[in-house]
């Protein structure tokens, strides 16, 4: 057996965390590019946050992932930030910089425009309106991933009128807010349509949207990832809509996450995508 240069180590700070699958995704690539290290859950309570991010170079990490609930209060804890973060107010990724100073990113619209790459090649952001639904983290995420792609007009859909419009205000142009009473009626002649709430989700309420008036070539989106099929997605797919699975985005948004850290892009490979669909 050959001497390893050096042992790799990264995780995912949250609280909780055991449910993260980020540990599988990393672990499945360090192997799979014969790299010595550890991808490790960190249940970190929000109150030990700024410590423990302090803590990472003398530990030897070249970073960390954050979910819930650190992604916003990191954005004031971390040395610098990308254009990413500071575009999406969050920070999904901590790079561990060789002077030891901590940038944070955020790879969620990274990921959610290349997992509609994926499914959907010839896609374009500009192709007719966009419909979103939900106005919480995520879908801030793809609000800015949407408009940094060139998307024409965004009707920004959310049961809280007040955080629609707050959104749709601070992404300016081509977002604006609609009614959630109006969701029915806001998808005639859209291109696209995404659902970037918790409903549909596993344990969540099921969302209610009649899908009469969206056009049978849009591209449904759903950003929810357990179950696989959503509610959605299986009554989008029955009427011939073309669709783009929740997974993706977050199988890809942990490639440069992965890049960043340890120096090579890794692939969204069919046996990943088995590995972690088993866990759901
Ligand atoms: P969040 O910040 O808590 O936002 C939740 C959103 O869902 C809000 O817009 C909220 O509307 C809406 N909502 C919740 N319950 C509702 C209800 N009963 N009726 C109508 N609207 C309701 O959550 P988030 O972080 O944005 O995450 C949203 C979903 O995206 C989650 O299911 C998460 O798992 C998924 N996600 C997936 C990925 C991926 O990689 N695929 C990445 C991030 C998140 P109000 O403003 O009215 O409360």
């Amino acid at each position: 057996m050959s001497a390893i240069d050096r042992f790799r180590l990264a995780g995912v700070m949250g609280h909780p965390v055991l449910h993260s699958r980020s540990p599988r995704l990393h672990d499945y690539w360090l192997r799979q590019h014969g790299l010595a290290g550890a991808y490790v859950p960190l249940d970190i309570r929000p109150e030990r946050l700024g410590g423990a991010l302090r803590a990472l170079p003398a530990l030897g990490f070249s970073g960390v992932n954050l979910t819930i609930p650190h992604k916003v209060a990191a954005l004031g804890l971390v040395d610098a930030t990308d254009e990413s973060a500071r575009a999406v107010g969050a920070v999904n990724c901590v790079v561990v910089r060789p002077d030891g100073s901590l940038l944070g990113a955020n790879y969620d619209g990274f990921g959610f425009l290349e997992s509609v790459r994926e499914s959907a090649p010839g896609w374009r952001a500009d192709a007719g309106p966009i419909v979103v639904l939900g106005a919480g983290g995520a879908a801030r995420a793809v609000l800015v991933a949407l408009k940094g792609a060139g998307a024409g007009e965004i009707r920004l859909v959310n049961r809280t009128a007040g955080r629609a419009g707050d959104l749709a205000g601070e992404i300016g142009p081509p977002a604006a807010a609609v009614a959630w009473a109006e969701r029915g009626d806001a998808l005639a002649g859209a291109a696209m349509l995404v659902n970037a709430t918790s409903l549909g989700m596993t344990g969540q309420p099921p969302l209610d949207l009649p899908l009469a008036t969206l056009p049978r070539e849009a591209l449904v989106v759903d950003i929810v990832y357990a179950p696989r099929r959503t509610a959605l997605l299986a009554a989008a797919g029955a009427r011939g809509n073309p669709l783009v699975f929740g997974l993706g985005m977050l199988l890809h948004q942990a490639r440069p996450a992965f890049r960043d850290w340890f120096g090579i892009m890794p692939a969204v490979t069919p046996d990943l995508v088995a590995l972690i669909e088993a866990t759901i």
